[in-house]
């Protein structure tokens, strides 16, 4: 009944055994980098120099809410206690935007400079509409919303065909005019490449290059703030940990980068949705994380079972879908809260209608609180697989729907500059 899958070369089952590799622990970009650490960490590091406590929080300040990105101009702290740290060789090192892609429907996707020896780069994507990869339930419906006035001009119906989609180099002011968008959301990366090599994804075609930093992962945040000038409170942004790498493939990292971006940056991890291929013992972990600091979560479901799931994601052979399913269970839910399930439709393998009520019952079963959110097939150079049609990504859509799921479908985002899902790869070309 599987469509024969053996065209698929890049199966790695070693895949899965690169989680010790790929979970070296608490990596700064630099000796003496200061974001990363939060708040009590800053203040042991100040009282190391001789400093009052007090001025890690003065730092904390400075770099998380200020969103200062060079130690110099730190003025909360005085001239002679920057120079003096300057010359011990500290420094802020804040990824730096280097490069933005500009697509057609506003999105933006950023080529991000890690300030380590190698000087790799990581992507991260502004949406500025969202593409419902984020609302994966009602949980948050008690936030303020605050609502802005239409987005991107080039989606007027006047203007539409007018703005060719450009690589554009980065412009040195600050992107926010008032009243330009209402529910951004931003896609973060937790490692340069994936060592997963899920066979429909670009991003699998890197390798595992390296773990981010906690630093490293909530300033790509901050720096996409400081970009369009997000005033925390007032402006409603998702994050995503969507980007390039599994994020459970680096736990410790990525969840002491939540933690930066809840306590010292004032997000809600409500606000967040983190995204596995289906990592167990991260899943496992995380379910043990307080509700404060626990992004929501979203399992790469991408099958109805195991045999497709096995031949498109090779991890699926170390921890298949009741492995996962069982991980799942243990997360302690807020209330409304819904796990979603991404399902990347892949025309002719996973977008038949048999898949449709099977993936429904698979679902059904599992007794949770859930919601499916479909993804259709982004294309990439090299990948041997093909975009779903229109009417099956529809019927596939109806058919759960009809089955009672709550089903939404991921809207393409910036496509024409590789910025969509598992496009990532740092393609400079645009
Ligand atoms: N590594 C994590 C998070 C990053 S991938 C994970 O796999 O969950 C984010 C989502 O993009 C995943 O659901 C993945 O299945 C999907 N994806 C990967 N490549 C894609 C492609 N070419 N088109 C559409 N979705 C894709
Ligand atoms: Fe890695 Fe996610 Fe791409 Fe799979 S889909 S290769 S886990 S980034």
């Amino acid at each position: 009944m599987n469509k024969d899958l053996s065209h698929l070369v890049r199966i790695d089952t070693s895949a899965p055994e690169s989680e010790s590799q790929a979970s070296v622990q608490g990596q700064e970009p630099s000796g003496s980098a200061l974001l990363g650490l939060d708040s009590e960490a800053l203040a042991a590091r100040m009282m190391r120099a001789g400093e009052p406590a007090w001025r890690g929080r003065q730092l904390a300040e400075a770099l998380y809410h200020q969103r200062i990105a060079e130690l110099s101009e730190i003025t909360t702290l005085p001239k002679s206690l920057r120079q003096r740290l300057i010359a011990e060789g500290w420094l802020v090192a804040r990824p730096a935007i280097t490069q933005v892609f500009q697509s057609i429907d506003g999105t933006e996707r950023y080529l991000i400079q890690c300030q380590d020896p190698e000087a790799e780069t990581v992507e991260t994507v502004w949406m500025p509409e969202g593409d419902d990869g984020e609302s994966s339930d009602d949980s948050e419906a008690d936030t303020p919303e605050i609502l802005r006035a239409p987005s991107f001009p080039q989606l007027l119906p006047e203007n539409v065909g007018k703005h060719k989609p450009q690589p554009a180099l980065l412009h040195e002011e600050k992107t926010r005019p008032e009243g330009r968008w209402r529910r951004a959301t931003i896609c973060v990366s937790s490692q340069v490449g994936c060592a997963v090599n899920c066979q429909f994804c670009l991003t699998a075609m890197l390798g595992f290059r390296r773990n981010l930093s906690a630093g490293e992962i909530a300033g790509q945040v901050i720096a996409v703030f400081d970009r369009h000038g997000i005033e925390v409170g007032r402006d409603r942004v998702n994050l995503v940990f969507m980007g390039m790498g599994e994020p459970f493939l680096n736990y410790d990292n990525f969840m002491a980068a939540v933690r930066l971006l809840v306590r010292e940056v004032g997000l809600s991890p409500q606000r967040m949705t983190v995204s596995t291929s289906g990592i167990v013992p991260g899943i496992e972990r995380f379910a043990r994380e307080p509700a404060e600091f626990r992004p929501k979560l979203a399992i790469s479901l991408n099958a109805p079972n195991d045999a497709i799931r096995g031949q498109i994601m090779p991890i699926n052979r170390k921890w298949p879908i009741k492995s996962v399913l069982d991980a799942v269970r243990q997360v302690q839910l807020r209330p409304r809260e819904r796990i979603t399930f991404e399902y990347v439709l892949l025309g002719g393998i996973t977008d038949r209608p048999e898949d449709a009520l099977e993936l429904a019952r698979l679902v059904r079963r599992t007794g949770l609180p859930i919601k499916v959110n479909l993804i259709a097939w982004n294309p990439g150079p090299g990948i041997p697989c093909t975009m779903p049609q229109l009417e099956a990504v529809e019927a596939f859509r109806s058919a759960l729907v009809g089955a009672g799921i709550p089903t939404s479908l991921r809207q393409p985002r910036g496509r024409d500059i590789y910025a969509a899902c598992g496009q990532l790869k740092r393609t400079v070309e645009g």
